[in-house]
């Protein structure tokens, strides 16, 4: 049986008509103009560079990388923490590649997870589902290899919550699984594809791709892609207003009154800032159909930056049942004392706690910890938060493909418009990953220059 990979690569053929084949083989090399400066942008650009192509990338923003932000907490110490993408997934094989190539090296970012219960305080390795649940899902991971096609379908059709219910989960194990699980889709498992979740997990490392980090921040992946390019090639603060397609030109107008001419066009961003754009001729019915249907997850990350790091293990991750959702420990590899923890939370708590100020939000980690750690508040040197539910270009951390989606918008978002082709991680079959951007990216630069 296919992969969730190989899959979909087949059903958006069948779909959409070749995505590698572009509908003329050109005669000389095109002049590209990238849309976008994060990692499916930069795959791209990078990726042309390497085979001699003109390319200029237009970024609307102050900064490069997108939804990759590594943040400088303490210069001095070199404190970074990622306010963004955090892992690096061991199947993530492109990315790992692209790490030696730029001779990035990888630290291990694996985590043990502790937990907090109804009150009630449990250390890594003293907490697991029942050992009936534990049967079941080794069952139900031993046989998604044997699904057929139409039965992935089918079970695209469900939500997560309903497929483990009907599998037999319940009480405390499906409490913690809906906690564990709905942070890595960002909002409620309630409204997540089951077939998304399932082909996630039954595809993954044994950290569920929670595996490594770039040293120095994950944004020296993009510092590298830029030196490759070339930084005069990469226009900051430039963001595209109108992409205007006649005969074999495109014209790409920004909001500062420059025009761009090209050939091909790659257009790698998230939706909404795909929306936002006024395309002529106007995008397709059934694209711009699937780019409204499409919703996008809402994550919060708040950093506490402590002056020791009183959780004692340097691999500590922990989930809750409180507001604060879920801690981990986001300067491991980092020379001590200080140390931070991120508190990543989702959906409608990500929101609430976005509104709410440092004060509260400070006594409101100091309440979550308390069962494991006691008061932690007079260690607490300073604060940082980035909230993705407000970022201007995305409106949220990753897409989230609901019941009946991922069969259906992917093929179709994926489609190329006339001499425009499409990236990012929403159209990955690593999607919601720096992988699937990476890829898409790479994917589209490789269908323009055949
Ligand atoms: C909180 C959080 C946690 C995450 N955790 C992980 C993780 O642990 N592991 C992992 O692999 N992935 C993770 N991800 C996902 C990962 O960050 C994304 O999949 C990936 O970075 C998306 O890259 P992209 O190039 O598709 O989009 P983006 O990074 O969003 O790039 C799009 C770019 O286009 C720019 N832009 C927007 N509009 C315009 C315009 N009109 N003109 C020009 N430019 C424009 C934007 O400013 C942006 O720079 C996480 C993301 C978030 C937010």
């Amino acid at each position: 049986m296919p992969t969730r990979r190989e899959f979909l690569k087949t059903s958006a053929l069948m779909a959409a008509g070749s995505l590698i084949t572009p509908s003329f083989i050109l005669k000389s090399k095109p002049k590209v103009v990238v849309i976008g400066a994060g990692f499916a942008g930069l795959a791209a650009a990078s990726w042309l560079t390497r085979k001699g192509i003109h390319v200029t990338v237009l970024e609307a923003h102050n900064r490069y990388g997108g939804r990759v932000f590594s943040h400088k907490l303490n210069p001095e110490k070199q404190h970074i923490v990622e306010l963004g993408a955090e892992w690096i997934g061991a199947s993530h094989e492109r990315i790992i590649e692209l790490c030696q190539y730029y001779k990035l090296e990888l630290l291990d970012n694996r985590f043990d997870t502790h937990l907090i219960y109804e009150g009630k305080y449990y250390p890594k390795n003293t907490w697991n589902y029942s050992e009936n649940w534990q049967q079941t899902w080794e069952r139900l991971l031993e046989a998604y290899p044997h699904m057929s096609e139409d039965e992935k379908i089918r079970l695209d059709k469900m939500d997560w919550w309903r497929y483990l219910v009907n599998n037999g989960m319940d009480g405390r194990d499906l409490e913690i699984r809906e906690l564990l699980d709905s942070t890595d889709f960002g909002e409620s498992i309630r409204h997540v594809s089951a077939f998304a979740a399932l082909s996630e997990y039954a595809e993954s490392s044994e950290k569920n791709e929670m595996d490594f980090k770039i040293k120095g921040g994950n944004i020296r992946l993009a510092d590298a892609m830029i030196k490759e390019i070339g930084s005069e090639r990469v226009l900051l603060k430039e963001p595209v207003v109108k992409v205007d397609q006649t005969g074999n030109t495109v014209k790409v107008h920004t909001a500062s009154g420059l025009i761009l001419e090209a050939d091909k066009v790659i257009c790698a961003l998230p939706t909404l800032a795909i929306n936002k754009i006024e395309w002529r001729p106007a995008l397709p019915q059934d694209k711009s159909d699937a780019i409204n249907a499409l919703q996008y997850a809402r994550i919060n990350k708040h950093v506490l930056y402590y002056n020791h790091r009183f959780w004692n293990d340097e691999s500590f991750d922990m989930v809750t049942d409180g507001p604060a959702h879920y801690f981990y420990h986001a300067t491991k590899n980092q020379e001590g004392p200080e140390g931070a923890l991120i508190s990543y939370t989702i959906g409608d708590k990500a929101a609430f706690i976005a509104r709410q100020d440092d004060q509260f939000r400070s006594h409101m980690i100091d309440a979550a910890l308390q069962p494991a750690f006691g008061h932690t508040q007079d260690y607490l040197l300073h604060q940082a938060m980035y909230f993705w539910g407000d970022d201007k270009y995305s409106r949220g951390a990753y897409a989230i493909y609901r019941p009946g989606q991922w069969f259906t918008l992917m093929p179709i978002l994926r489609r190329p418009f006339e001499n425009v082709y499409f990236a990012g991680e929403h159209i990955a079959d690593w999607q919601g990953f720096m992988e699937g951007a990476i890829n898409t990216g790479e994917e589209a630069a490789e269908a323009i220059a055949s």
